[in-house]
């Protein structure tokens, strides 16, 4: 996985627009985000997430988009350990996800990966105010 900057396009992995047999996304015709691709070198805003939004973002994230063959593993659990973080690995300590989800916000959508819970829970990562309300709308 690459870091991307929050609220930048999506670029990660193709989007199948002229084939829509082949996206797996919930709105294949809305502009997508990018949010919550972080990594263990760029700084990251942090802070007290708003109420109800890990139960909200847990909830879109059931819908996994874009599954991929390999895994993803925390890139700041890794740095945090320091030295080889082979064995930390192989012993499941590392949080690892291999999909993303989507968020539908105002004529755009927030395509996050699903670590991104991990990040908000783990290590305090705020996502973006527009996120959040969206995250937040999609539950009532
Ligand atoms: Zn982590």
């Amino acid at each position: 996985m690459t870091y991307f900057a929050d609220l930048t396009p999506y670029t990660y992995l193709e989007r199948h627009e002229d084939e829509p047999g082949l996206t797996d996304e919930p709105w294949p015709d809305l502009p997508l985000l990018n949010v919550g691709w972080l990594d263990a070198v760029h700084p990251f805003p942090t802070g007290a997430p708003p109420d109800g939004l890990m139960p909200a973002l847990t909830d879109l994230a059931k819908t996994r988009v874009r599954q991929t063959r390999g895994y993803h593993f925390c890139e700041i659990c890794i740095r945090d350990i320091g030295g080889d973080a082979r064995e930390a690995i192989r012993l499941g300590m590392i949080a690892r996800e291999s999909a993303e989800f989507q968020v539908q916000g105002n004529g755009v959508v927030y395509a996050a990966p699903q670590l991104l819970l991990h990040y908000v829970s783990a290590h305090e990562y705020l996502p973006p105010a527009e996120l959040c309300a969206a995250a937040l709308g999609a539950m009532s």
